[in-house]
């Protein structure tokens, strides 16, 4: 708008608009850039600046607590490295999000039902200084009131660094009770002792880490490994199923009580996936078989009325999800407060 077309709108909130664009300080587009971003935190926030993010609701008589373990700044090609990157940008234009690097939320959910106390997927750790804004599982638990020495059961939906590395971190596996069990997919664990990296497109270096945080796991958690083949109760109400597609076992946690139900659904589903589900992820081990993974739920969640919660959607990330045409629509969740 310029300065003089304003001065004929008497509308005082246009005219004040219209000050700041015409002066001499032009306010440039927000621009993010993982580095950048992440240099500012390469020390990590100190603890008292920790967000205490801890979101709770209940799914019929389950107690859900959807707990925050930071954000993780990657690059915003990793949402849909098969499509043009004209179009990749355009879409986040439209979504007013960054076209070079994106916060990723990083979700973890715990559960109480049955006398357990179940967390499912544990958040990154701390061996990360390229990801600094996250990997503090351990006081963000204790933030949210939940004593890791009170957990019984940990569920993995799968086991890249950003869902198995919590329990690396240190100080963590002394504060666990010696009869904590960990649930993952046998072809998860399975796929860890050799992983194949093939079909992922992921920033440079970053195959390393979680190859060696995947082999870490299996050395550390060994005895306590139980494993399934396809589904899992951990307790009534609580079932684990495992997917595969984003990795071999991939698996997502099914809580139904009362008729209440929730998903959370890991990462078959990024927030691009609801209206682009054929974009491929970069952290996708077998991108078609993610998709068709990643479709096959969004259709049962629309048709069923589930409640969504998945890992790398906003925090806290509770929603729905519609059909709209031939694509999904998110809609966010009431505040249960
Ligand atoms: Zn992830």
């Amino acid at each position: 708008m310029s300065a003089q077309s304003s001065t004929a709108t008497p509308r005082s909130t246009i005219a004040a608009e219209t000050k700041m664009s015409s002066d001499n300080t032009p306010h440039p587009p927000v621009k993010h850039c993982s580095d950048k971003v992440n240099a500012r935190y390469r020390h990590g926030r100190p603890d008292s600046e920790l967000v205490p993010s801890r979101y709770a609701l209940k799914v019929g008589a389950i107690d859900v607590m959807v707990v925050s373990d930071g954000v993780l700044s990657l690059p915003s090609a990793m949402l849909g490295h098969n499509v043009d990157p004209a179009v990749r940008s355009a879409w986040l234009e439209h979504m007013f999000l960054p076209t070079d690097a994106l916060e990723w939320a990083l979700n973890m959910v715990v559960v109480r039902s049955g006398g357990r106390t179940i967390l499912v997927d544990v958040g990154i750790g701390m061996e990360f200084p390229d990801l600094p804004r996250a990997g503090k599982v351990a006081q963000r638990l204790k933030a949210a009131g939940i004593d890791l020495a009170s957990v019984t059961d940990v569920v993995l939906t799968h086991m890249h660094m950003d869902h198995c590395g919590g329990l690396l971190a240190d100080g963590v596996k002394e504060r666990l009770r010696p009869d904590l069990r960990v649930h993952v997919a046998a072809a998860e664990a399975e796929f860890w002792e050799s992983p194949d990296f093939s079909r992922v497109s992921m920033p440079p270096g970053f195959p390393d880490a979680p190859r060696r945080t995947g082999k870490n796991f299996l050395k550390e958690y060994h005895s306590r490994l139980q494993t399934f083949e396809n589904e899992y109760e951990v307790t009534p109400g609580v079932v684990i199923q495992r997917t595969g597609g984003h990795t071999p076992g991939h698996s997502v946690v099914r809580l139904a009580s009362g008729g209440d139900r929730l998903m959370f659904a890991g990462d078959a589903v990024f927030q691009v996936g609801f209206e682009h589900p054929d974009w491929y992820n970069g952290f996708e081990h077998d991108p078609e078989e993610a998709a068709r993974v990643r479709v096959r739920l969004l259709r049962e969640l629309a048709a069923n009325r589930e409640s969504l919660v998945a890992t790398h959607l906003s925090f806290p990330s509770v929603c729905h999800v519609a059909v709209d045409g031939d694509v999904f629509r998110w809609v966010p969740g009431p505040w249960e407060y």
